[in-house]
């Protein structure tokens, strides 16, 4: 059998220092700190947060590194060591649209954050992402927080800015400067979770909550399947229009007020006959938001039974009722599930990305060979494979917080 592919996290102080020194080299003077921000997967609450529901994130140990500089002349300079292109401009350049490509997950937090900041503000940026791009698991929020956490930390007037301003300054820069559509769950655990725990965000209210891990003896194991279909932006936008015509023709503000156990009424149904595929959409939305839910009180019990038949629920909702899964995520789930795996699912928006399985620690690699086999045998792209233990939210990486 061929080697897998393993994304392992990086080592704080070792980025830290490699980083630190890179940023003299380019930029010829110190930064004055590394920052980090973790990306972040979805065990289960998908499609839910823009129809007021719940998701049950995780921040991944795999985390993105900023070493940032104030300046006072407004100039931002912004480098990467996994882009070949840099920027280089001014404070008030920046809007949306402007700069374009990766930057503005940079410049955008900046921007959001713009009447918070003294006059003449700028900044020196270089970013190490350990967190693989485009994968589903978060790596543009993971950019623009752990340059969000470094500005916060630096700016003396927004010491007082609450995690969740923060979250929302980072929705902003990736909304409306990135112009990426973004529901604010991923800035949401990359700033304010908590270790060894789930966090179960209520989108209604952006409440949190951290819920333990309880299930030391299993692993969440994550499939890159690196697949990414053009469809993704397209059928997202649909498929959040169908929730909003199915929320208006049954004069609701949000799916989210719809009680499970109405989806079989006949007036429900006589209000969806006319929103193309609502049924089955709205299905997806409340029966999720169900399992959401028991899966929590699953994890208070301890029973990795339980969450493993919830988690391949989902799945075949979002592959049946949503329809926003493809060949690679089946592929996976069908063959984690096949080798053992309690539990599997595609996360994230579809289309692409990633897919997860809950599996006892001692099978992870079994499970593992047994997906990538499973890729071969398809004729697919080799998948790459990430241990997902939940981990810490964002925060300065050097030099190290005192106290
Ligand atoms: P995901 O957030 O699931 O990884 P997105 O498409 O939302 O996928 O975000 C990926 C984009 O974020 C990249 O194409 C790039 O523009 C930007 N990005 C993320 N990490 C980095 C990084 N370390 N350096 C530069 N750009 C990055
Ligand atoms: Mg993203």
């Amino acid at each position: 059998m061929s080697i897998l592919t393993w994304l392992e996290p990086a080592d704080d102080d070792t980025v830290a220092e490699t980083l630190a020194q890179s940023f003299r080299q380019r930029f010829g003077v110190a930064p004055d700190g590394v920052w980090a921000a973790p990306g972040r997967v979805n065990l289960i609450g998908e499609h839910t947060d823009y129809n007021g529901g719940f998701a049950l994130p995780l921040a991944l140990p795999h985390r993105t590194y900023a070493a940032v500089r104030l300046r006072d002349d407004g100039v931002l300079r912004i480098a990467s060591a996994q882009q070949p292109s840099s920027w280089e401009g001014r404070v008030e350049e920046v809007g949306p649209g402007r700069p374009q490509g990766w930057p503005a997950y940079v410049a955008g937090v900046v921007w959001a954050l713009a009447d918070r900041l003294p006059d003449g503000l700028g900044l020196d940026v270089l970013v190490d992402g350990h967190v693989p791009l485009g994968a589903g698991l978060s790596s543009s929020a993971a950019l623009s927080c752990s340059v969000g956490v470094a500005v916060r930390d630096l700016v003396r007037g927004l010491a007082g800015l609450s995690d969740a301003d923060l979250a929302a300054a980072c929705v902003r820069a990736e909304n409306e400067v990135a112009g990426a559509a973004t529901g604010g769950m991923d800035q949401t655990v990359s700033l304010r979770a908590v270790d060894e725990h789930l966090l179960l965000i209520d989108a209604r209210d952006h409440s949190v909550l951290p819920v333990a891990w309880t299930l030391p003896g299993h692993e969440v194991l994550v499939v890159d399947t690196r697949a990414h279909h053009s469809l993704a932006d397209g059928q997202y936008a649909a498929r959040r229009d169908t929730c909003e015509r199915a929320a208006t023709a049954l004069g609701m503000g949000s799916l989210r007020e719809l009680d499970p156990g109405r989806l079989e009424d006949a007036d429900v149904r006589r209000a969806l006959a006319d929103v193309p595929d609502g049924m089955a959409r709205v299905r997806h939305v409340v029966t999720e938001n169900g399992r959401v839910l028991d899966l929590v009180g699953a994890l208070q019990e301890q029973d990795a039974v339980l969450v493993g038949s919830l988690m391949t629920g989902s799945h075949e909702s979002l592959r049946d009722d949503y329809e926003v899964s493809c060949r690679e995520l089946d592929v996976a789930v069908t063959a984690a599930l096949g080798a053992g795996a309690l539990g599997a699912r595609m996360t994230g928006g579809g289309f692409g990305g990633s897919a997860i399985a809950l599996v006892d620690r001692e099978d992870v690699e079994l499970v593992a060979g047994a997906v990538a086999e499973a890729f071969a045998d398809e004729g697919l792209t080799e998948p790459h494979f990430l241990e997902a233990a939940p981990s810490r939210p964002a925060g300065r990486v050097a030099p190290r917080p005192t106290g």
